[in-house]
């Protein structure tokens, strides 16, 4: 059976004190046992986030890395400085590094090569703008993001990876896609891997929905066969409205 996965993304928020805060909050929730939770604070949160979650299940992954392992990066991380503060996960790909930082899919492909050269999960996340959706190109889109930024990689680093569709018109703006919109795509994703390695891989992955997932419409998007979980932003900082969505799997 394919993992069930939660993972809030916690984007630029929370200082030290406030994810003392959250993850002291969350570490009081009672959380299904069945479904892998991960948290995702900013860099310099990694490690007292790390110390803080080392006696539970949660785990911490880091939003973003750099491809390279050390040098005239000014302003970078790498794979190594992640895992020496004991993050194993990164997310790559996320819409907001390609849209305000310029990460395109030729960029991402290095940057998973580089996560799984250091034996790291990578969540890849992907996803196409309203204007590809109106314009009736999203399968298209996705699939060159997924062919471009990922399908290098070899089968046996299949097990590597998480996928994270999400429709960049739902990120953040309340908009969430209909749980037939995200079933539509998720088996799309799955037909589209099953092309290129195998079924076996492709019925492997899990694949995450991520845009405006609320505890009131997760049991829904989470009820549908070809979504394993969800991506959290803004509903992840809030211990309690995360619990109820990772606890929304039926
Ligand atoms: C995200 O940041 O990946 C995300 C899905 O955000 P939100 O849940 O706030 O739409």
């Amino acid at each position: 059976m394919r993992k069930r996965i939660v993972a809030g993304n916690w984007k630029m928020n929370c200082d030290l004190s406030e994810t003392d805060y959250l993850l002291s909050r969350l570490l009081e929730q009672d959380l299904d046992p069945k479904v892998e939770v991960i948290v995702t604070p900013p860099f310099v949160n990694l490690y007292t986030a790390f110390n803080l979650l080392k006696t539970s299940s949660i785990e911490v992954a880091a939003q973003n890395m750099h491809f390279e392992s050390n040098g005239a990066y000014t302003g970078e991380v790498s794979a190594q400085m992640l895992k020496s503060v004991g993050v194993q996960t990164v997310i790559l790909g996320h819409s907001e590094r390609r849209a305000y930082f310029g990460e395109d899919n030729a960029l991402l492909a290095k940057k998973v090569s580089a996560a799984l050269g250091n034996e790291m999960t990578t969540i890849f996340c992907f996803g196409e703008e309203l204007e590809d959706r109106k314009a009736g190109n999203h399968f298209n889109l996705v699939k060159q993001q997924l062919q471009e930024g990922l399908f290098h990689i070899s089968e046996k680093d299949w097990s590597h990876i998480v996928l994270a569709y999400e429709p960049v018109w739902a990120i953040g703006t309340g908009e969430t896609a209909t749980p037939d919109q995200a079933q539509e795509m998720h088996q799309f994703i799955r037909e589209t891997i099953a092309e290129a390695y195998s079924t076996d891989i492709a019925e492997g992955v899990s694949i995450l929905y991520g845009g405006s997932v609320k505890p009131n419409n997760a049991a829904e998007i989470f009820g549908k066969p070809d979504v394993d979980g969800g991506l959290i932003g803004g509903a992840s900082l809030d211990a309690g409205n995360f619990a109820q969505i990772v606890n929304a799997f039926q």
